[in-house]
């Protein structure tokens, strides 16, 4: 049998931008910490900050706000900017190629301007060493010229505020992350809080929709706003097209299982890694680059985007020695588990 190759690019519950998400995003956004839904820790620090910041006339420290794609991290942002009443700019780390870039950016924000990097990790080393003094002293270190006629000047910025966002706060170089004074933790959401999202995005965009369909779309959107959001879409457009238009929890069901995403917002790449560690690594522990290979995917989507998820539903484990499949991932795959060396590991 020739085994489909998996379109990840495509994958409904990937917690990743797509271009499908369209410009509806933009406009589910919450815009005040108020409208934000969960993340309360988060919450209520920052708008701790934010009100002594206010209070002493002065920036907001920087933020680095880490955690898996698709949890808020943008959102925050343009909240951040918002509650502290400037403009908000949006780059991300691959996107500042040169450090004149870097340059060009801070030299051109107002005082108190939020400056928002996202895949902040992804920054070249000559970048962040602009930014360095940049976030220390608000000034910029810039050499003219090459070879012995090279003088050195140093240039002012305005104060501002950057926001990192990363998957990971470990993958920052350590000078980096200690110029952040705020380091912020985002979690992934309860099923609770996704259908209250569910139902506020619903409102937004003028979907009927009972309390009990937004919860079975909340609990199969792997604890992400963006994939509940997404799959929100894609269960309007079924029930359109072959029921009267309005999400219950029969038309959600019905929607979802089309889409091949069971109900704990398990799809075919997640069952896929799952049964070939239990197929061919007697159910782990298996390593990350291995797990990678076998599956066809890079190890650091495995590690960031899919795991937390499958980690925080209890179905796979992070040992010393590799990945391991629970006992619960079997049961909920339906497949006995005959390795009693792996129970006695769980
Ligand atoms: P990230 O930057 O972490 O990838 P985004 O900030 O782009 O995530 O959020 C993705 C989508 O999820 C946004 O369009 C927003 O509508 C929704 N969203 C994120 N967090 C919340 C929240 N706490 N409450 C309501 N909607 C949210």
């Amino acid at each position: 049998m020739i085994e489909q190759e998996m379109d990840f690019e495509n994958r409904i519950v990937s917690p990743e931008y797509s271009a499908t998400d369209d410009d509806t995003e933009l406009s589910l956004r919450p815009k005040t910490l108020d409208d934000y839904i969960g993340q309360d820790k988060v919450k209520d620090n920052l708008s701790i900050y934010i009100k002594a910041a206010l209070k002493r006339k002065e920036s907001l420290d920087h933020v680095l706000l880490y955690g898996p794609p698709g949890l808020g991290k943008t959102t925050l942002s343009s909240i951040i900017a918002r509650e502290m009443g400037v403009n908000l700019r949006v780059t991300s780390g691959p996107a500042i190629e040169k450090q004149g870039d870097l340059v060009a950016i801070l030299t051109s924000l107002n005082e108190g301007d939020v400056l928002f990097i996202d895949e902040i990790h992804r920054l070249s080393r000559n970048v962040e060493e602009i930014l360095y003094p940049a976030m220390e002293d608000f000034s910029l270190d810039i050499i003219l010229g090459k070879g012995p006629s090279a003088r050195s000047i140093r240039l002012d910025v305005p104060h501002f505020t950057l926001v990192g966002a990363t998957t990971r706060s470990g993958q920052l170089t350590a000078p980096l992350r200690d110029r952040f004074g705020v380091l912020l933790r985002l979690e992934l959401y309860t099923p609770e809080q996704l259908g209250q999202i569910v139902k506020r995005s619903a409102g937004i965009l003028g979907i009927p929709i009972d309390d009990e369909g937004a919860l079975e779309i909340a609990s199969r959107s792997r604890g992400t706003p963006r994939i509940a959001n997404r799959l929100l879409k894609r269960v309007r457009d079924i029930a359109q097209i072959e029921f009267n238009g309005e999400i219950n929890v029969e038309v959600a069901q019905s929607a979802l299982a089309r889409f091949e995403i069971d109900e704990l917002g398990l799809d075919d790449f997640d069952r896929k890694m799952l049964t070939s560690i239990i197929n061919h690594y007697g159910g782990g522990p298996v390593g990350l680059d291995t797990l990678a290979a076998a599956v066809g995917e890079e190890a650091i989507t495995i590690e960031d985007v899919y795991e937390p998820y499958l980690m925080q539903i209890g179905f796979l484990t992070r040992t010393p020695r590799g990945r391991c499949v629970t006992q619960s991932a079997y049961e909920h795959l339906g497949i006995k588990n005959n390795n009693n060396t792996q129970q006695s590991l769980l």
